[in-house]
């Protein structure tokens, strides 16, 4: 048998895969992938299928139909009073973590460090570590996982390639404040560190907060590829659809690596979020759709054994279940699937080396009843024997 000298010998199956599988398997409610599930939108998905019966369905141009470029660049203008040209910096890709992995692969040589903090969305360190390059990580400080930014420039070494952020983040909810950027400025000013920034939840912020887009700081924006999903504006995950934003020679750099890869995202996508995109009011409108989902959640909770930890964005929540037992998140996790009919992801899966705060990280983007039903089941737990 031939074998391979693999790329990714210490990763197993994602924690996705893992948990919504045994969610199937067990009939459990699945609050543990991040998905909708309630209708996406409507009109995007006629104006989508029209796009398949009106023709649009040979390949897109490689960087993504120039009028959804310039639908994204209008929508940025308005939001974060940034002028982006459409032709050299934005490329439309098969989703916000096709545009992470590629950008990743257009800076990385092998031997250089990359400052990730944890816990961390489950595709960084595999995307960094298939490059041939070493993530450092970083623990977000508990309870609220907030940066340390002195801890950060102690981190920082003459390997340091990039630094990946993600606001509103995943799995925790915590959003970056405008303190946290300028403290990011002013440690990459004068150094040539990458800065990769995760928004894919940049809609979903709560309690008034505003988002801090690094589209807001030119500074920070003249070293930074900025990825996006169209997914999680338009309830549709299952799309795979999202962008990417970098200055014109890092933008011309990720083109090179994307054009042979993907090639082209899917087109009659495009064509209908070219459009579509102009409607303000869908994607203004979506975080308070989704913090009532939040809010809901969080109320049906507070007569649970559970602790809820603070949400201010994405689709997630995070809870401690200290006071209901002593094992491991993962096989809490497990536990409550096959035994108490909810599934969740433990935050440990978001750790490189498993940190274990005994925290679980539960999806509220769903229906009033699928979480009125969850509740319910998981207010009933009160203790779980080790
Ligand atoms: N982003 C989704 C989540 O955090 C999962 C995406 C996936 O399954 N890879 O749950």
């Amino acid at each position: 048998m031939i074998s391979i000298n693999s790329k990714l010998p210490s990763t197993g199956t994602s924690i996705f895969t893992v948990m919504s599988a045994l969610a199937n398997e067990h009939k459990a409610i699945n609050l543990g992938q991040g998905f909708p599930d309630f209708p996406m939108d409507q009109q995007l998905a006629e104006l989508t299928a029209k796009a398949i019966i009106d023709g649009h369905n040979q390949y897109a141009p490689m960087a993504g139909l120039l009028s959804l470029r310039e639908s994204i660049s209008t929508k940025i203008l308005s939001l974060y009073k940034n002028a982006i040209s459409p032709e050299d910096c934005i490329t439309i890709t098969p989703g916000g973590t096709y545009a992470i992995y590629t950008a990743f692969t257009t800076i990385l040589q092998p031997g250089d460090e990359v400052i990730v903090f944890e816990p961390a969305y489950d595709s960084y360190i595999p995307n960094i570590i298939a490059n041939g390059a070493v993530p450092v990580t970083i623990p977000l400080i508990l309870p609220d996982y907030k940066i340390d930014w002195d801890l950060v420039s102690q981190s920082i070494t003459k390997k340091t390639k990039a630094i990946i952020i993600n606001s509103p983040h995943n799995p925790t909810g915590s959003v970056l404040s405008h303190e946290d950027m300028l403290s990011l400025q002013n440690i990459l000013r004068d150094t040539n560190i990458f800065l990769i920034s995760d928004e894919v939840y940049e809609h979903l912020i709560f309690d008034g907060k505003q988002h801090q887009s690094v589209l807001k700081y030119p500074e920070l924006f003249s070293r930074s590829f900025i990825c996006f999903s169209f997914g999680k504006v338009y309830n549709c995950t299952g799309w795979k659809q999202g962008y990417c934003i970098a200055p014109k020679e890092m933008m011309s750099e990720f083109r090179k690596v994307h054009q042979f890869n993907a090639f082209c995202s899917f087109t009659p996508t495009q064509v209908a979020l070219a459009e579509h995109l102009k409607q303000e009011n869908a994607y203004i409108s979506l975080s308070g759709f989704m913090q009532q989902k939040r809010d809901l959640f969080v109320s049906l909770m507070k007569d649970s054994a559970f602790t809820m930890l603070n949400s201010y964005g994405s689709y997630f929540v995070c809870a401690t279940y200290e006071n209901i037992s002593t094992i491991s998140a993962m096989e809490f996790s497990v536990l409550m699937t096959k035994n108490y009919g909810v599934a969740t992801i433990p935050v440990s899966a978001f750790y490189l080396h498993g940190n274990d705060d005994r925290v679980i990280r539960f999806c509220f983007a769903k229906k009033e009843e699928t979480l009125t039903a969850a509740a319910e089941k998981l207010s009933a737990i009160k203790s779980i024997a080790s």
